[in-house]
């Protein structure tokens, strides 16, 4: 009986991970044709500065709604599409998306940067630097309207490689950010000779650092190492008033995350920007004059 149980829930594993498998194969040959069916959203979510509570540019996140799937989640297609080599297109019209969308927003007066995430793939492409100086040609725009985030460890895949690209990414004078720092064992002689702009601490340590004293010390020591490298700091994943306050109080420089702003569709930013409490919340130091 024992050995029939164990054979049922072997067969019962397989199955299910047959199914996955063939499930990931659809996808990953449905993703090829999503762009040309127009399926790819772009959402933003906001970046918001917590010592003058104003709203400081927004970060570009690709959506997949999928015709009979509904939306797929974000992390799992990038990483089939990197794994399929269909990083590129996809990265392709995310640039171009959020070019025009960055274009509109000038023209309207507004000047939030909109930062657009970059894969180990995309920093491999030798033609992604120039395709990115020739959107800013063709929209005529300011480097201070785009920005880019790299993660720790995409940099981490080919580091000398990586910081040729990013030399040339910055000589457009855009500002660039580490993603998801903290998860992708890079060394401190090789963050000194990155020319970044900011850190973005990542989520997990966000998540549990009023709860884990190990993520509590994880998250004060990035803010410090950042800032004496003369690095800004950012906390994604910011979920709740009391992470919000004691970032605040260790000294972070921007807030990302739901306590923030969830990610809403690019077309949204401007009316929701026009209507959140952060143009009016009062800055560090004035908490008590608000209650
Ligand atoms: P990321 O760049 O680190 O983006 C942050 C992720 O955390 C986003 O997931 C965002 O929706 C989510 N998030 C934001 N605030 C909170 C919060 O308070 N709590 C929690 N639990 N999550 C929060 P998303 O949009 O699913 O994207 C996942 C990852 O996929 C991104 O991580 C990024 O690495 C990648 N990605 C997204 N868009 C693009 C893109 O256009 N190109 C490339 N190459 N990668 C992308
Ligand atoms: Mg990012
Ligand atoms: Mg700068
Ligand atoms: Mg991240």
């Amino acid at each position: 009986v024992q050995a029939k149980r164990t054979a049922a829930k072997f067969a019962l594993y397989q199955g299910t991970a047959d199914q996955e498998c063939t499930r990931r194969l659809a996808l990953m040959s449905d993703l090829r044709s999503a762009i040309d069916k127009n399926e790819l959203l772009l959402y933003c979510q906001p970046k918001v500065s917590i010592s003058s509570g104003e709203v400081c540019g927004a970060e570009a996140l690709v959506r997949w709604q999928h015709a009979q799937h509904g939306m797929i989640a974000t992390g799992e297609f990038i990483a089939l599409a990197e794994r399929a080599g269909l990083i590129m297109p996809l990265t392709r019209w995310v640039l171009e998306t959020a070019f025009r969308q960055s274009h509109t927003w000038f023209e309207q007066g507004i000047r939030q940067p909109l930062s657009v995430n970059l894969s180990a793939q995309d920093l491999r492409d030798p033609h992604l630097v120039d395709r990115i100086s020739s959107l800013f040609a063709t929209w005529a725009m300011p480097p201070e309207m785009m920005q880019f985030e790299l993660t720790e460890s995409a940099l981490m895949e080919d580091p000398v490689g990586a910081l040729k690209t990013l030399q040339r990414l910055k000589a457009l004078g855009v500002d660039l950010f580490i993603d998801d720092f903290g998860t992708g064992y890079s060394s401190l002689s090789y963050l000194q000779k990155l020319p970044v702009d900011s850190l973005k601490i990542d989520q997990s340590f966000v998540a549990s650092m009023l709860t884990n004293a190990g993520s509590a010390v994880i998250v004060r020591s990035t803010v410090e190492l950042g800032h004496n490298l003369g690095l800004g700091v950012v906390a994604e994943g910011v979920e709740s008033e009391a992470q919000w306050d004691s970032l605040r109080a260790l000294g972070c420089d921007t807030a990302q995350g739901h306590f923030v702003g969830f990610p809403i569709p690019t077309e949204q930013f401007v009316d929701w920007e026009a209507h959140c409490q952060w143009r009016h919340r009062p800055p560090a130091g004035d908490t008590t004059l608000a209650t």
